[in-house]
C-alpha cells in the first residue's frame, strides 16, 4: 500500500489539546482502503494530552511566534525543534503524500489564524510550524489539508499526484535502463499534457538525452521535472485538449454517428454537463474495440483505482 503521512488526530487518535480527536470520515472510511497512514503529532509528543492551547501571534519586530493562549508563554523554539525532528522522520517512511489538519498552529497548511498582541482582529494568514517544515524539506511532496479534500477538484488533483509521485519513486528505485524510462514517459504522456504542455516538452527532451548523459543523471533530472509537472493543477481546457488528441487515434475508424456521439460528450464535459468519467468510459469502449495499444497503457485513462470515483463529480474539473 502507498503510504501517506497524516496529522494523527485526523485518524481518530486522541491527541488534541482537549483530549478529543478530529476523525475525518472520508479519510477513515474511504482513503484507508487504499493507503496506509503514518501519523505525526508534534504537540502531543512535546506536551502530552490534554494540554494548554497554543496560537500564532504576530509580534511585529520578531515576527510570528507560537505562544500559549492564556499566559502568552513563548513556545516557538520547542515546537520548532520537534517539528523539524518529525519532518526529518518523514523521509524514513517512503511517504508519497501528506494530509494535514486545517487551522492548527502546528499542522495548518494555510490560512491559520494569526493574533495581534494588541486588541485587533485576527488575520488568517499563518502556516503551522510542522506544515512549514514539511513544505521546506519536501517542496514536491503532495500535501493537502483534510478540509480542502472536500473540494472535488483539489481531491482529484491531490490523489492523482500521490499515485504519480509513488510511481516515479518506484521507477527510480528499480534502477531502470533507458528503455524503462522511455516506457514510463510514454505511459504518462497524456497525464502530463493534462497538467502542462511545456512540462511534457521539457520531459521529452530529457528522455531524448541528446547530450548522451548517463542514466543516473538523466533519471535525476527526469524525476525533478516530473515532480514539478504533477504538482501543477489540471483544468477543463487542458483536459479537453488531451481528450481531443486521444479521439484522434480512432476518429477515422468510426461511423459519423459514433463520431458525433463522442464529440457531443467531449463538449458536454467542457460545458460541465457531464463528468470526465462519462467521457473516459466512452473512449475506453473504442480503445478496446480497436485495440489501441498506445492508449491502453496511458495513465491518464487509468491513473488510480476507479473505485475512488474521483472523476465522477462535475466539480472535479475547473
Ligand atoms: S492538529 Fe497536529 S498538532 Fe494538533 S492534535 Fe492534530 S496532529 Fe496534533
Amino acid at each position: 500500500m502507498i503510504k501517506i503521512g497524516i496529522s494523527s488526530c485526523l485518524l481518530g487518535n486522541v491527541v488534541r489539546y482537549d483530549g478529543a480527536n478530529a476523525k475525518d470520515k472520508f479519510i477513515a472510511n474511504k482513503l484507508s482502503e487504499y493507503f496506509s497512514f503514518v501519523p505525526f503529532c508534534p504537540e502531543h509528543q512535546i506536551w502530552g494530552t490534554p494540554r494548554t492551547t497554543i496560537r500564532l501571534v504576530d509580534k511585529q519586530d520578531i515576527g510570528i511566534r507560537v505562544v500559549t493562549s492564556n499566559e502568552g508563554v513563548d513556545l516557538t523554539d520547542e515546537l520548532e525543534a520537534v517539528s523539524e525532528e518529525n519532518a526529518n522522520e518523514v523521509a524514513e517512511h517512503d511517504i508519497s503524500g501528506f494530509i494535514l489538519k486545517s487551522g492548527s498552529p502546528t499542522c495548518g497548511l494555510e490560512r491559520v489564524k494569526v493574533y495581534k498582541e494588541i486588541n485587533a482582529p485576527t488575520e488568517k494568514k499563518g502556516v503551522g510550524m510542522f506544515a512549514k517544515k514539511l513544505k521546506e524539506k519536501y517542496p514536491y511532496l503532495p500535501i493537502e489539508e483534510e478540509g480542502r479534500l472536500g473540494d472535488a477538484w483539489l481531491r482529484e488533483n491531490f490523489l492523482m499526484q500521490v499515485y504519480a509521485y509513488d510511481d516515479v519513486h518506484k521507477l527510480v528505485a528499480s534502477k531502470p535502463a533507458f528503455k524503462d524510462l522511455v516506457e514510463f514517459h510514454t505511459k504518462y504522456k497524456y497525464l502530463i499534457m493534462a497538467k502542462s504542455d511545456t512540462s511534457y516538452k521539457v520531459l521529452g527532451n530529457i528522455v531524448a538525452n541528446h547530450e548522451k548523459k548517463d542514466i543516473e543523471t538523466v533519471l535525476e533530472e527526469y524525476k525533478l521535472e516530473f515532480l514539478i509537472a504533477i504538482n501543477k493543477k489540471g483544468n477543463v481546457s487542458k483536459t479537453f485538449n488531451v481528450l481531443q488528441h486521444i479521439f484522434g487515434y480512432f476518429k477515422k475508424l468510426i461511423t459519423p454517428d459514433e463520431k458525433e456521439e463522442i464529440l457531443e460528450s467531449l463538449n458536454e464535459y467542457k460545458e460541465k454537463i457531464i463528468p470526465l468519467i462519462a467521457v473516459i468510459k466512452l473512449i475506453n469502449i473504442y480503445v478496446k474495440r480497436f485495440d489501441v495499444e498506445y492508449l491502453k497503457t496511458q495513465k491518464f485513462l487509468n491513473p488510480y483505482p476507479k473505485e475512488l470515483a474521483l472523476r465522477s463529480d462535475i466539480k472535479a474539473y475547473k
